[in-house]
This record gives C-alpha cells, structure tokens and sequence, in this order.
C-alpha cells in the first residue's frame, strides 16, 4: 500500500496535466465518469494516502488500496480503473478507488491531520493522542485522522528510531516520547520521500523487515498482525521500551551463542542489557 510520501511523488509527477482539459475518460470504475469529460484541472493535491483531481465543482478521490499503481503516457497495465488524457498525455490509475465528489475540499479534508502537509500541526496531533490513552503507540501512529500519511513501514521505523516499543501505551508515554513521536513521524516521512526518489528506500531501513537489531545486534521480534490494526511490526525488545515500564524488571539472560552469531554479521556482537530507562547503546 503506498504511504503518503508516496503519493506526494504522484502529485509532483502529474503536474504536467495541472490546468489542462481533460479530452477523454475511459475506465472500468463505477463511478459517473463522463462527469469529468472537458473539465479542467485546477489542482493535484493529496491527503494522506488520498490523492484528489480537483477539477471545476467536482473532485475526484483516488485511493490505491493494497495494490492499486499509476502510471503515466504509457498503458502499463490491462484494464485501468480511470484513464484521463489530456492534449500534452495521459494519465493511468490501476486497481484502485475512485469516488467523486462535489462537497469543497477544503471542508471535507483536515489539512493538518497530513504530516507532509504545510498546515500540519503537532498540537493537533498531541490533543488528539491525549483522548486516546489506551491506544497502543502502533496502532496510533497508523490511526489516518491523527497521522493522516503514515503507513506500516513509517511506523515501524519511526518507533524503532525514537525507541519505544510498539505496545506501549499512548497514555504511559513520558511527555517528552510523545513529542519525539509526533515529530519523527513527519521527519521520517519526508526522508522516505528524498529516499524513495533517490530509488534507495529499503537500503535505508533499520526495522521494517530487518531480523537484528542494528543497535543491540539481538534477533528483532516480528509479529505478523501487532494491534487493533493487525499490521505486521518488527521491534527490538531490548532496547524499544514498553511503556508504562514494570516497577521491576525481569532479569534478562544473555542472548544463546547461536543467536549471537546469527545477527553477528551486522557489525560488532555487543552483548544485550536491559536496563531500566537510560539506554547506553549508540545507534
Ligand atoms: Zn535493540
């Protein structure tokens, strides 16, 4: 499923068509399509994992689900859901969701629920986790009206960066975790953007994926359905803390030499410590 920096690099690759008429629309969507035939674009915008074909009175919204793809000129695939041309090319969405609607934009969507968005606001999205204190921190950062934008791989790599593990609770989080949260989650957002377009995404993931834990070189927890949201997630129990933290913390026994050889080839072994809150451990 593409995350929001995803369809940011859409809304950027589409800006040839902006202010241009569409001339034809084919489709296999349901929707009432020849609605769009000889309207204008008055803008690409996009809200999260939503991407929008403002025209005159109408907008089309496009979301690509699970495996809905684009492309642009070129017909890629057989049967598109909506095909738009226009006089200087055309444009291909596949296997994805198209709704129209007529309501303004502007009132139907919250623009500072975006994180890629300039009217982001992370008071906003303080006040909103603060209502939800049972809410565990993976399903937060997937909940759209808080992180609109923020997929499963943002996710995972947000909560390993800023060390927190998955499960804790939003409620328990130390003041200053919730605003590391809200935080990396745009910052992250728009390194995935520079890094995707460079085609060089994956090389930067820490977690999402991964079987060691580059900092404590200790195999990485995957659970295949983590959370109300059922997504999968990858974490380190060493060094991700669960938070509320137990008064006492169970002592922890060293990693099995076999453990320690499998992750050893990520650099140097440093045996696993628990401790309470500080974490010695350099990324
Ligand atoms: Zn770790």
């Amino acid at each position: 499923m593409p995350e929001g920096p995803s369809i940011v690099i859409l809304k950027e690759e589409v800006q040839l068509f902006a202010g241009k008429k569409i001339l034809e629309v084919t489709g296999n969507t349901k929707e009432d399509k020849a609605l769009l035939n000889g309207k204008k674009v008055v803008s690409f915008e996009s809200w999260g994992k939503h991407f929008l074909i403002r025209l005159q009175g109408l907008t089309v919204k496009i979301h690509f689900l699970l495996f809905g793809s684009y492309s642009i000129n070129e017909m890629r695939k057989p049967n598109p859901r909506l095909h738009l041309k226009f006089s200087n090319g055309d444009l291909y969405l596949y296997s994805c969701s198209v709704k129209l609607f007529t309501e303004d934009p502007d009132a139907v969507y919250d623009w500072s629920a975006d994180v890629m968005n300039d009217n982001w606001s992370p008071a906003k999205a303080r006040k909103k986790l603060k209502a939800l204190p049972d809410a565990l921190a993976c399903d937060a950062l997937l909940n759209q009206e808080i992180f609109a934008g923020v997929g499963n791989i943002i996710k995972n790599e947000v909560l390993f960066r800023i060390r927190v593990h998955p499960e804790s609770l939003i409620g328990a989080l130390p003041p200053r975790k919730l605003t590391e949260l809200i935080a990396e989650a745009r910052k992250y957002s728009f390194q995935f953007l520079e890094w995707k377009k460079a085609f060089e995404l994956k090389k930067h993931w820490l977690a999402h994926t991964k079987t060691c834990c580059p900092r404590c070189h200790i195999p990485f927890v995957k659970e295949k359905h983590l959370g109300k949201t059922k997504r999968r997630a990858f974490f380190c129990e060493n060094c991700q803390v669960r938070y509320p933290q137990p008064a006492i913390l169970a002592p922890r026994l060293p990693p099995s030499r076999k453990i320690l050889l499998k992750c050893a080839g990520q650099g140097n072994v440093v045996p696993a410590k628990r401790s309470g809150g500080k974490r010695s451990i350099p990324l």
